[in-house]
């Protein structure tokens, strides 16, 4: 069966404008499905035209995983570099996010006091980076460590939780907000430890940004002598009232 291009059109035309009704996720490109296909005519075996659906996945719908796996509310998703006062140092923090998201690896911590749009960067850091369809996450400490703690179970030989560690360990770009404000269990603390240092590890594949409220040194040591390492960004953010640059070293 052959089908003109003029009706070859028709049919993708009418595909890409139907929408179900009722449907969760709803696409106009794939339907929902997640996949999309283009119609080509290639020759078979025997020498037929015929008709092959060539399949890809939808980049709507790896856009929308992307997005409910960033940690991040509507709100938050839309926000933009433009939305970041320029404050005392905000620019130094900005750049360096900047350059470590063009570079595709690196850390950056910042710290400094509350009002100095240290979680505002973090959360456009992965708004940024998602544009270009690539897998990253803001997270509060508290909120990783609470995951952590669910998905312990004496009873599955830790199956779950060796997962999470997997997890958030090969996220290319995490971005954990607060790592210095949570009282942690003996268990929970090896357990990000094991994390923070899978991603140490693995620092020039993914990405890795902190905002916390206090200097690197004293942070756990497991976290100051790791961040300490010198090819990793420090920036000390100012409160709005003072002015100038300041990096800790
Ligand atoms: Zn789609």
């Amino acid at each position: 069966m052959t089908i003109t291009a003029a009706e070859l059109a028709a049919k993708m035309q009418r595909k890409k404008s139907y929408v179900p009704p009722n449907v969760h996720y709803c696409c106009s490109e794939c339907e929902g499905t997640g996949f999309v296909y283009q119609l080509s005519r290639e020759i078979d075996f025997r020498g037929k035209e015929v008709e092959v659906k060539r399949w890809s996945n939808c980049s709507n719908k790896t856009k929308a995983n992307l997005i409910s796996q960033s940690g991040l509310h509507d709100s938050e998703y839309t926000k933009t570099w433009k939305d970041v006062r320029d404050i005392s140092n905000t620019n130094v923090a900005k750049e360096a996010i900047i350059e470590t998201l063009e570079r595709g690896f690196g850390w950056v911590y910042l710290w400094g006091e509350v009002g100095t749009a240290k979680t505002l960067m973090l959360q456009i850091a992965v708004s940024e980076y998602q544009k270009k369809l690539k897998q990253a996450r803001y997270v509060t400490m508290a909120n990783m460590t609470d995951k952590i703690r669910l998905a312990f179970d004496e009873t599955a030989q830790n199956v779950a939780i060796d997962r999470e560690i997997t997890k958030w360990s090969a996220i290319k770009l995490l971005a954990i907000d607060e790592p210095d404000r949570v009282k942690q269990t003996e268990f929970v603390k090896q357990r990000v430890f094991q994390i923070i240092d899978n991603r140490y590890r693995t620092r020039e594949q993914g990405i890795t940004l902190m905002a916390a409220n206090v200097p690197p040194d004293e942070c756990d040591p497991y976290f100051a002598s790791r961040i300490g390492d010198g090819r990793f960004e420090v920036v000390h953010l100012l409160g709005q009232d003072m002015r100038g640059v300041q990096s800790y070293g």
